[in-house]
């Protein structure tokens, strides 16, 4: 259990400049370029970061590759890779509290999700894959008695993996854990206000024993750092979350350079559905507040069209009203707080733009919709709450990915699913209903990859996760997040 003082001492502790991990070894960019990392808590430089250039991203996929080809790692038996991911699992347990906080003093998130959303969940990854690698097995086809033939699977060398800033230690262990259990070597690339913690991975990942180039960080800006890599020519799967925006663009970077497989996680508009028959109005309103502004809403499966039959849509929607004014937003790093910041400057500015562009709309605000504790200096935004709003507006389309809710009123079961499969989007939804063939009915006929039933949000990592539609295509999580790092490989033998 951590309390407060755990906290506290390590939330004023220095930060020495961060470099970048390639082949083995910190270092600065090449031409010693750096950027300033700010603290969404308070506002204040927490320390530098380098910024990679085009030279260290050659230099890092270089390692990368020479490591694959040396075969330390890919060439090692699964147990012993095994026994590397488990060590790093361990050391990630070990210095939880000082990752947990790291990782909030770049990104904001409250401490009381992050302690579990991130070193929780990526030591939970990292165990998970080091203890599935030597439990899938290669196939045999069914030929006849003069031949033989066998599926094989193989790394397929070197990754590039694109991550965002809302969990940066959980989606990055989705990435890395299945992609280095299977054998390849990777580069990873944080997002600008989150690779404190990543960069302490890395070190961690040396000290379980990783070899060196098998893992490599680059930070620095998307459209310098990132594109770089994404169009390295010696990459051979980039495997991304983040927003669509950018995730089009690796798809042309791939055309325009190897053809290299791309593998998106993005965004979502999930709808959350609360029928008249719900057997517990409470849990669905503790649920959809929940399932909303748990770190700012800045969660890819965050609910944040909420649809409400008709017949207890005033009732829902006072409570859910009165749980929305009763969370408390502040300093992510105390206890007290439910919600802390929002990550960065410009997300602030982007939630702002869309309030302003509900009221023009005529969505009503029903609660929040301001910036709060400014003379903080750090970026806390109200939980804001629109009702009346209409499929066809802006934001009830568009990815707003901070504490906005939209609330929506359906009649019934096919005027829910009209709304729901409404938007270009396709990651999650939620279902709430003591109904189960009502419950069945709506998981067949939502178009989304996740689909919650009387809960929303929550999982576990043996289940995938990955989008339909303009959400994406890869999966993370589970067994098969081992395909996008493996190739299948087909051996025929004449006997
Ligand atoms: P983003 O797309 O702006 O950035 C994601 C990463 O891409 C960052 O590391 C960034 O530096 C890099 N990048 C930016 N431009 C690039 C370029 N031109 N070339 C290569 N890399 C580039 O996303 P974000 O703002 O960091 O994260 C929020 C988005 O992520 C939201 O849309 C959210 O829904 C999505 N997300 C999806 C999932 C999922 O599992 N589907 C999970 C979390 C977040």
């Amino acid at each position: 259990m951590v309390n407060q003082a755990d906290i506290d001492a390590l939330r004023e502790k220095p930060l020495e400049p961060r470099q970048l991990l390639i082949g083995g070894k910190f270092r600065g960019a090449e031409d010693g370029a750096t950027m300033t990392v700010t603290s969404p808590i308070d506002g204040t430089d927490l320390t530098t970061i380098a910024k990679a250039g085009q030279r260290d991203v050659d230099a890092a996929v270089f390692a990368a590759r020479r490591s694959f080809d040396v075969g330390a790692w890919s060439g090692a038996a699964p147990k012993e890779r095994k026994k590397v991911l488990l060590r790093l699992a361990d050391l990630i347990e070990k210095n939880a509290l000082e990752l947990a906080v790291l990782g909030v003093r770049d990104n904001g998130t409250e401490f009381k999700m992050a302690i579990r959303a991130e070193p929780g969940s990526a030591a939970a990854t990292f165990r998970y894959y080091a203890e599935a690698i030597d439990k899938v097995y290669g196939e045999v086809a069914p030929t006849g008695a003069e031949h033989l033939g066998l599926m094989l699977r193989e790394p397929v060398g070197v990754v590039g993996a694109i991550v965002p800033w809302n969990f940066p230690l959980m989606i990055g262990a989705w990435k890395l854990a299945p992609a280095l259990a299977v054998g390849n070597s990777v580069i990873l690339k944080p997002a600008e206000s989150a690779s404190l913690s990543l960069l302490r991975l890395g070190e961690l990942a040396l000290e379980a024993g990783l070899p060196e180039g098998v893992l490599n960080i680059v930070t620095g800006r998307g459209s310098e750092t990132g594109e770089a890599l994404s169009l390295h020519v010696d990459v051979d799967v980039l495997a991304f979350t983040g927003s669509g925006t950018v995730g089009r663009r690796l798809l042309e970077y791939s055309a325009r350079s190897n053809l290299k497989r791309v593998f998106l996680e993005l965004g979502g508009k999930s709808p959350n559905i609360v029928f008249a028959d719900t057997s517990d109005i409470e849990a669905a309103v503790a649920g959809s507040i929940n399932g909303m502004f748990r770190n700012s809403g800045q969660v890819c499966v965050a609910g944040s069209r909420l649809l409400v039959q008709k017949q207890i849509a005033d009732e829902f929607t006072e409570k859910l009203i009165a749980a929305a004014r009763a969370l408390v937003v502040g300093d992510p790093l105390d206890l007290h707080s439910d919600v802390g910041a929002v990550s960065n400057a410009e997300q602030l500015a982007t939630n702002l733009k869309y309030i302003d562009i509900a009221r023009s709309e005529d969505a009503t605000l029903a609660t929040g919709g301001k910036r709060i504790l400014e003379d903080s200096g750090g970026y806390y935004l109200e939980p804001t709450v629109f009702t009346g709003v209409q499929t066809d507006m802006r934001i009830a389309q568009e990815e707003i990915f901070g504490p906005v809710l939209c609330v929506m009123e359906f009649e019934d079961v096919e005027d829910a699913v009209q709304i729901a499969n409404s938007t270009p989007y396709g990651l999650a939804a939620g279902v709430w209903t003591s109904n189960l063939g009502k419950a069945h009915q709506m998981v067949r006929a939502i178009k989304t990859g996740v689909v919650h039933v009387n809960c929303y949000g929550g999982a576990d990592i043996s289940l995938p996760l990955g989008g339909v539609k303009q959400s994406g295509n890869g999966h993370d999580r589970s067994l098969h997040a081992m395909d996008k790092f493996t190739d299948l490989k087909t051996a025929w033998f004449s006997i």
